[in-house]
């Protein structure tokens, strides 16, 4: 996935059957990371603090129709007031357990991103069902990922999550590829969930610290709209330090080629000439994935243990959650309808 495109926020399905490695231990840190320097807190803070009424109109203004072009107009969901949309084939277990996962999302994270007008699409046969454009696509290996290998996905444009309870059984043809059925996804759904969340809070945090954001509160609406993919949270020196600084330190020390080759989703191929056996090809794939993978983990629905790796940058992650949290907590306003509670039970829409 190349800088740039919109819609890289996957994580695959692979080497689900191996045990991570690494155990818990972090490096001592004297001091808390300055995080006055890494985002906009005041464009944070008054975001949460708009009103409750504001908070619909900005929901309302900021909720983007999907692409015509990628979305099944079965998951397109017409109104700002859709949250969630599920697939018709969820069966009632998986139903459920989507509307836990939701359940899950800390009040710091939710408000924000249903102010901005994100949505939540759980499938069930595969991302492909959701986003049928994207059917046929074939990565470099020649396989179809929409259909059997990714299952969680980001896009920053519709600010829609996507997780996946399925995958379709692919058999290549001559001209293309059959389905043979589809097998549900035994793996750490919830941890995708949270991944692909982190990757909206990465985005998140590029737009609302613009630098040439003004402190005009009545600019809030551009400023919940802005995005631009050069200017992520991922993007910040403080956050490209750490991570270089961490794979400095990963190099020097002996690691098992498994546990390296288990990891791949996160690392480049190698790091100034030691191989890391990874799949990402530039340096802004593997800090947005490992981003968003951390705050996965700081949520405590990581699979890959990738704090024990970058300690660094999973300090970082940490300190951005723990910000965020309170930032919320001194101004968020109380509504009616609070919807990413825990209490309240979506307005869900019936497809
Ligand atoms: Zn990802």
């Amino acid at each position: 996935m190349k800088k740039g495109l919109w819609y890289k926020s996957l994580i695959p399905v692979f080497l689900a059957g191996c045990v991570a490695t690494g155990g818990g231990h972090k490096p001592d840190k004297p001091d808390d990371t300055d995080l006055s320097a890494l985002f906009n807190r005041q464009a944070v803070a008054e975001t949460y603090a708009i009103s409750c009424d504001m908070r619909d109109f900005v929901r309302e203004a900021s909720y983007r129709t999907p692409s015509r072009r990628y979305t099944s107009d079965d998951f397109r969901g017409g109104s700002a007031n859709i949250t969630a949309i599920y697939s018709p084939h969820l069966s009632a277990e998986d139903r459920l357990k989507a509307e836990q996962f939701l359940d899950t999302i800390p009040g710091h994270v939710g408000d924000l991103f249903y102010k901005q007008g994100g949505v939540f699409v759980f499938t069930s046969q595969s991302l492909a069902e959701a986003l049928p454009g994207y059917a046929d696509h074939k990565d470099k290996h020649g396989n179809y990922p929409y259909q059997n290998n990714y299952v969680g996905l980001y896009r920053g444009n519709e600010k829609r999550v996507f997780v996946t309870f399925g995958l379709a059984n692919i058999e290549k043809t001559d001209d293309g590829f059959e389905i043979k059925g589809y097998r549900p996804y035994g793996g750490n759904k919830i941890g995708v969930f949270h991944h692909e969340l982190g990757h909206y809070i990465d985005d998140m945090l590029g737009g609302l610290g613009r630098k040439e954001r003004t402190s005009d509160p009545n600019d809030i609406l551009q400023h919940l709209q802005a995005h631009r993919h050069d200017d992520r949270f991922t993007d910040t020196a403080a956050f490209r330090e750490a991570l270089e600084a961490d794979f400095e330190e990963l190099v020097k020390k002996p690691h098992a080629d498994y546990a390296l080759k288990f990891r791949s989703y996160f690392l480049p191929d190698s790091y100034k000439g030691t191989k890391l056996y990874g799949q990402k090809d530039s340096w802004d794939d593997t800090g947005s994935e490992v981003f968003a993978e951390l705050w996965s983990e700081v949520h405590g629905y990581g699979t890959y243990d990738l704090a024990y790796y970058f300690p660094r940058t999973y300090q970082i992650v940490k300190d951005v959650d723990r910000e965020l949290r309170q930032i919320y907590e001194q101004n968020k306003r109380e509504c009616e309808q609070q919807f990413f509670s825990p209490d309240f039970r979506f307005a869900l829409q019936p497809i």
